[in-house]
């Protein structure tokens, strides 16, 4: 499919849209004339079970961008740092130009999948204190749990960025639980990643000892279990997943609530 048209407003000091730096499963990354902010664009795609299962969906790259939008401009705007800088246009956000910590967090508050396929546990058992997982991300090896350990014995992160990865991922679950809710919606778990920004400096060199974790990547239904917390209505990829219901509705339901604009 061909990478969506970004048309840069002659009126607003939009960024450029330069050479693209990267292609993943959902999203595209180009550089703009900032070294320190990257144009990202959500595509139509939906995969599942490291895209063994894929498919188009029109539309869901738009209603994931404004969704991601809205959270990560209310984590911002709680004053928790995310890579999000702003919307550009319906599938296009501008973000900071962060490296990729190969790690996959994932929060928990109700058991659901991978840890009931993995453990036997039954579904809905609820979880406190939430659980935190680690793994690596690494599609061919079907990005393994592991430990803190292995993760610095691998040079993926130090510990004490761990420890801040972890810190990080907790408060911003107690934000996201709180955004969701405040529309009706009950989060169950997610998936974060974060990445290590190094702002250039004036005479435009980086240097390590600036670099800080921040939350990068997205927060939207493709990486939440979401459900209606009065109906139990599914809002997320599970709907895609385990063939549930209508995916492009459920995204849909989910973008208006968010935006307000469900009745
Ligand atoms: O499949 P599992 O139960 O481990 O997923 C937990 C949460 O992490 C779910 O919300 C799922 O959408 C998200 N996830 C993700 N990307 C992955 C694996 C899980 O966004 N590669």
């Amino acid at each position: 499919m061909a990478a969506s048209a970004y048309n840069k407003p002659m009126t607003t000091n939009q960024p450029n849209k330069g050479e693209m730096l990267y292609e993943g499963k959902a999203k595209r990354l180009y550089v703009t004339d900032n070294p320190d902010e990257l144009i990202m664009e959500f595509k139509d795609s939906l995969t599942a079970f490291d895209a063994v299962k894929k498919d188009t969906l029109a539309g869901k790259g738009a209603i994931n961008n404004q969704v991601s939008a809205l959270i990560m401009g209310a984590l911002n705007a709680s004053g928790l740092e995310t890579a999000f800088i702003k919307q550009l246009d319906d599938t296009h956000c501008l973000v900071k130009n962060v490296e990729i910590v190969l790690i996959e967090v994932i929060v928990r508050y109700e058991a659901h999948g991978s840890l009931c396929r993995r453990y036997g546990i039954e579904a809905g058992l609820p979880v406190h204190p939430p659980l935190v997982e680690i793994g690596y991300k690494n599609d061919e090896l079907h990005d393994p749990f592991f430990t803190d350990e292995i993760a610095s014995l691998m040079g993926l992160a130090t510990r004490d960025e761990l420890a801040a990865i972890r810190y990080i991922a907790l408060v911003t679950g107690e934000k996201l639980k709180e955004i969701y809710a405040s529309q009706g919606i009950k989060l169950l778990d997610f998936k974060l990643e974060f990445g290590r920004f190094t702002p250039h400096r004036a005479d435009g060199t980086q240097h390590a000892e600036d670099a800080r974790i921040i939350l990068a990547d997205e927060v939207t239904p493709d990486t939440c279990r979401l459900v209606d917390a009065k109906t139990g209505e599914k809002m997320d990829k599970d709907l895609f997943r385990f063939d549930l219901g209508d995916v492009g509705e459920g995204y849909q339901k989910l973008l208006e609530r968010m935006s307000g604009k469900a009745d």
